[in-house]
């Protein structure tokens, strides 16, 4: 039996849905990717002595959650924590993050524009034509169909992405590149949309060929091995396209790493290191791979700017996706919602074609000319199913936290790298806003979680109340 252990963070499932948009001409907004200037730059102890459970994280002098000896109450610890944040800094992270909220509505009105100007204008009627006066093979016309089309929609949508992606970034602190540097990745990740995006949009059209009422099915077949592919292979061949990984040199930290990795079956020897330093001051670190391929990796932002607990409890975070399967699962739930995406895509594809196919010169599924109409009613239908995708990965999210705070028992570094994430993630959302657009835990439930299992750890001899209520040792 073949035994895949794969995981990556959860965060490249939307990468392949954002993958999947931008093949069908939806310039999605990507999420905020980058964390704020370092809110409390804590140097890495020298010496930790691996693995003593429950002793990490004392409450240090900057822990505003101190545990008294009747018992922590985790709401008043949880509003601590979050009030040690100076105003001026969350109204920054917090303008930031609700601007991401417009920026979605933004892209999706500019890609369904872009859709319905090439279809209406009879450009795509015409892009296909001259495919097919190029060449009689079909494969050759969609190859030409599609790199045209992917060009045209990228070069049409410059602008929004220049906004968002550089001088938004760079105008809340968050990006470290110059715009040569930022450009010159870009023609990479154009490069690489090109070769994949065709690749796809190649099998895609082959279905719709060979079964122009069934291709929903095979078509959502073809998503999910695509998916796998973007998922679990584009870590290792993709990722060293734009940043250095090198094994991380430092035993005090690795090995408490290597520590919780043996602890939970994670098969590693070594911990990576990535120059994410490069493009971005956020803070994270991944597990991915598969099979022989499973690979931890830290960025230098964590490496920089986190101390042993808090690079533990991210640790464990990510260690979490990779014991809990969640690759495998979020695969097939992807698999689900493209699923129900294709099938509805389908009726209302046959709908427009009837109604308008003629105008605009689609003579049905297997027509290049009809991409944008396909593009457009895709991400008409990815963007209403934002709050249900966001709350789907961030559920599983949570799966890691849980994960996480029990593997690493580090509620303090827990509460305190939530506070750096939220540089750019709004720290204490309403409930709808977090249900609607957040793809992870708030910083508060984070927090929370965080302190509701410190309230619920302490050692005996801290809880005066339990020790009350237990006086003697029973030895039983
Ligand atoms: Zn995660």
């Amino acid at each position: 039996m073949l035994c895949l252990h794969v995981i990556t963070d959860v965060v490249l499932v939307k990468k392949f849905l954002v993958l999947i948009a931008i093949v069908s001409g939806f310039v999605t907004a990507s999420m905020p990717v980058s964390l704020g200037e370092t809110p409390a730059r804590t140097s890495i102890p020298s010496a930790i002595s691996g693995d003593t459970a429950g002793k990490f994280s004392g409450p240090g002098k900057e822990s505003p959650a101190l545990r008294e000896s009747t018992g922590l109450d985790p709401g008043a610890a949880t509003q601590a924590w979050l009030d040690s944040v100076p105003q001026e800094k969350r109204e920054k992270s917090d303008a930031y993050f609700e601007g991401g909220y417009w920026l979605l509505l933004w892209n999706y009105l500019l890609a369904a524009g872009i859709s319905i100007f090439l279809l209406s204008s009879g450009i795509s009627a015409r892009l296909r034509d001259f495919s097919e006066r190029l060449t009689r093979y079909k494969t050759l016309q969609i190859t030409c169909y599609g790199v045209l089309y992917l060009l045209l929609v990228y070069v049409v949508s410059f602008p929004l992405n220049i906004y968002e992606h550089f001088f938004r970034e760079h105008q809340y602190g968050l990006a470290t590149q110059s715009f040569p540097a930022w450009f010159r990745e870009q023609l990479i990740g154009l490069g690489v949309t090109l070769m994949g995006g065709t690749i796809f949009l190649i099998v895609l059209y082959a279905v719709f060929r060979r079964a122009p009422k069934t291709w929903w099915i095979w078509g959502t077949a073809v998503a999910v091995v695509f998916s796998f592919f973007v998922l679990f292979i584009a870590p290792v061949f993709i990722d060293p396209l734009f940043n250095t990984y090198k094994p991380l040199t430092k035993p005090e930290i690795s090995e408490p790493i290597l520590a919780m990795a043996r602890a939970n079956q994670i098969p590693v020897k070594q911990v990576f290191e990535v120059d994410a330093s490069r493009q971005t001051t956020r803070v994270s670190a991944n597990v991915s791979g598969i099979l022989g391929t499973t690979r931890i990796a830290l960025n230098d932002n964590l490496l920089n700017q986190c101390n042993v607990p808090e690079i533990r409890a991210v640790m464990a975070h990510e260690m979490g996706h990779y014991v809990l399967n969640h690759g495998a699962k979020l695969l097939t739930y992807l698999g689900i919602f493209v699923l129900i995406g294709f099938a509805l895509t389908r009726i209302l594809f046959d709908a427009a074609a009837r109604r308008w196919g003629q105008k605009w010169g689609v003579r049905g599924i297997a027509d290049p000319a009809g991409l944008p109409l396909l593009a457009l009613i895709f991400s008409t239908l990815l963007f209403l199913a934002t709050p249900f995708l966001n709350t789907v990965v961030r559920v599983t999210e949570r799966e890691a936290d849980a994960f996480g705070i029990n593997t690493a028992r580090e509620p303090d570094g827990m509460a305190k790298v939530a506070l750096k994430l939220g540089a750019y993630r709004k720290l204490n959302p309403t409930p709808l806003e977090e249900f609607i657009f957040y793809d992870h835990p708030s910083g508060r439930a984070r927090i929370r979680m965080a302190m509701d299992w410190k309230a619920a750890n302490l050692s005996p001899g801290e809880n005066s109340k339990y020790e009350s209520q237990n006086p003697k040792q029973t030895g039983e």
